[in-house]
């Protein structure tokens, strides 16, 4: 059983996108710049939002927090989007979610113009993910798939079984098992036979959102285990779906958590962050 290490992978991965910032900085002029708007208090969002402002400063990236009260109106929000779409230093725009108060997230995210949306979530920048015709892709599916290729891991023609079906995880993640020419099967809460789903799995990837739900009787000798979910144990302490103890050893393959899945999202906004500068210049 082989332990697929994010911090490592995601550590190369910096190191990479910091060369070719310098590059771009010094044949070009240019700096990629990332705008990060937060509404509100929420500490888990506050947390994300330092985590991204520090990956920036890392890689040399130019990076602004905007950080509004709880009560700022969508108008404002839109106005603030729309300063930011016309700023030259601002290569991305992230608004991060979920917003407080009942806002109405959808028609604020199509307000970021799409070659600004680092997050990969405008419908524009969907409909590329599903031609495979790729520009921003979405962060964590992008972060899993690196993990998979940097691990020597081909999908091509492997059975792939995705717990999950959100617009952030679960449907992008498909997506892009897919054109990896993964044969695909997405799960969800209205799944009959899981488990047996489960089994067929070469590649089983987890984004659930609950913990100790994927156990050692779902998941085949041999197989690949990725493991999405970010939850709270009894104990308060950081876990993902997968009852970790009894499911490695039967894994060829397994992320853990912490230290798998996670380090990768924001490597992979800072990726887009650094496309998004380079497609910036016409
Ligand atoms: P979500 O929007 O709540 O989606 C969860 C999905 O799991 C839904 O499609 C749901 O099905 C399905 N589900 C729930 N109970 C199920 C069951 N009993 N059997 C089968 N499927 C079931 O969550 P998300 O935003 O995709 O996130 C999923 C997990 O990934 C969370 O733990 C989140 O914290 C984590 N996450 C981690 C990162 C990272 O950077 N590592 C990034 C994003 C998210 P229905 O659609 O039928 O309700």
């Amino acid at each position: 059983m082989n332990i697929i290490d994010g911090k490592a992978i995601s550590a190369q991965i910096r190191a990479e996108l910091k060369a070719e910032s310098d590059k771009l900085k010094a044949e070009k002029g240019i700096t990629p710049g990332l705008a990060v708007i937060i509404v509100g208090e929420d500490p888990a969002s506050q947390i994300y939002v330092r985590n991204k402002a520090r990956a920036c400063e890392e890689l040399g990236y130019y990076s602004e927090v905007h950080r509004l009260p709880a009560e700022t109106t969508e108008e404002e929000l839109g106005e603030l989007i729309d300063k930011l779409n016309a700023d030259k230093k601002i290569h991305g725009i992230l608004v991060q979610l979920p917003l407080p108060g009942h806002k109405d997230e959808k028609s604020l995210l199509l307000r970021i113009s799409p070659e600004k949306d680092v997050d990969a979530f405008h419908p524009y920048n969907v409909g590329r993910i599903s031609t495979g015709d790729y520009g921003f892709l979405p962060c964590t599916p992008a972060g899993v798939m690196e993990l998979i290729e940097r691990s020597g891991i081909s999908v091509s023609g492997k059975n792939c079984v995705v717990i999950g079906r959100s617009n952030i995880v679960g449907k992008p993640m498909a997506m892009l098992l897919i054109n990896a020419s993964g044969t695909v099967t997405v799960c969800h809460s209205r799944t009959q036979n899981l488990a047996e789903i489960c089994r067929s799995a070469d590649i089983l990837v987890s984004a659930v959102g609950k913990a100790d739900f994927v156990k050692a009787d779902m998941v085949k000798e041999g197989a690949v285990v990725i493991d999405v979910g970010m939850n709270r144990n009894a104990e308060g302490k950081l876990c993902g779906d997968v009852a970790y103890d009894e499911v490695a050893p039967k894994c060829s393959y397994i992320t853990p958590v912490p230290g798998g899945v996670g380090p990768m999202t924001i490597t992979m906004l800072m990726r887009n962050t650094l496309y998004a500068a380079k497609t910036s210049v016409k």
